[in-house]
């Protein structure tokens, strides 16, 4: 039997990145997935990519910095598949770059709304469900910096520094209710998330790996397929890198 056989899960920002390899791994061990995103096409490329291995899925628009239509994405998933076990709290964006003193109030709100509240939105309106299917568990994806500071992305490291925060609360609320919620924190993981950053930075940045490399989407997707997984039981209210050794040093 697969490790999430007729498990229900919802993944944010699934059509793109370390969210589509998560939808996929959840897809292949078994659970009928949420594919949800901003961006339609994508999403619908990896509903796609699901069913045509068999799977089971459905996509469902919602923009993750908005409470509503994080509401409306738990409703429309206890519709279809009358539960919800599994939510991977993944949609995110990198942000403006600039110094904490000159850093745009606009970008600074933009980053706290998707990257943060975003991830509070979800778990929301996901607590009260799983918790009317008997337990769940919750995998929040932060970042290594969510754990160390990085120049010129001051809404990013406080935004994912949060989200691990949020996520020790809800442990600490919901341990004997039967949810468990961890967070993970890749390291720099070769997806459309870094498309604007130039050669040289993207060299730079594979340095600070002690690796040597860059992460990839499916290296991240196992980490949240493991800690979503019953294989995890024992597992709450932790933070897991999965960063090359990134945080080693
Ligand atoms: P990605 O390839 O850009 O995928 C992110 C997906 O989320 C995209 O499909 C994006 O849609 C969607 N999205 C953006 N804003 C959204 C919103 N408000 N509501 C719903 N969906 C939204 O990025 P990724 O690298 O896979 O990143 C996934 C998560 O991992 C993020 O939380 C990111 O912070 C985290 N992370 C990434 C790295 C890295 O190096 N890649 C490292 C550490 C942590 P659009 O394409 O339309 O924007």
């Amino acid at each position: 039997m697969k490790i999430l056989q007729d498990k229900v899960a919802i993944v944010t920002g699934a059509g793109s990145g370390i969210g589509r390899s998560v939808a996929l791994a959840y897809a292949r061990e078994g659970a009928k997935v949420v594919v949800s995103d901003m961006d339609e096409e994508s999403g619908l490329e990896t509903v796609r990519l699901i069913t045509d291995a068999g799977g089971d899925s459905f996509f469902f628009k919602c923009d993750v910095s908005s409470a509503s239509e994080n509401e409306a994405l738990v409703w429309a998933t206890i519709e279809k598949y009358g539960a919800l076990h599994i939510a991977c709290n993944n949609a995110g964006i990198g942000g403006a770059m600039a110094p904490t003193g000159m850093y745009a109030i606009d970008a600074w709100d933009k980053v706290i709304a998707v990257n943060l509240s975003g991830v509070f939105y979800g778990v929301r309106y996901q607590i009260p469900a799983m918790l009317n299917s008997g337990g769940g568990v919750i995998v929040n994806m932060a970042s290594i910096l969510g754990n160390v500071g990085f120049a010129n992305s001051p809404a990013y490291v406080a935004a994912k520094h949060g989200v691990i925060g949020l996520t020790k609360n809800i442990a600490l609320e919901y341990g004997t209710k039967g949810i468990r919620a961890n967070a993970v924190g890749p390291a720099f993981i070769k997806t459309p998330l870094l498309k604007d950053l130039d050669e040289a930075t993207m060299e730079w940045l594979v340095g600070r790996h002690p690796i040597g490399r860059m992460g990839e989407s499916d290296e991240v997707a196992e980490l949240v397929l493991w800690l979503s997984s019953p294989k995890a039981s024992f597992v709450t209210g932790a933070y897991y890198p999965a960063d090359g050794g990134y945080l080693a040093q």
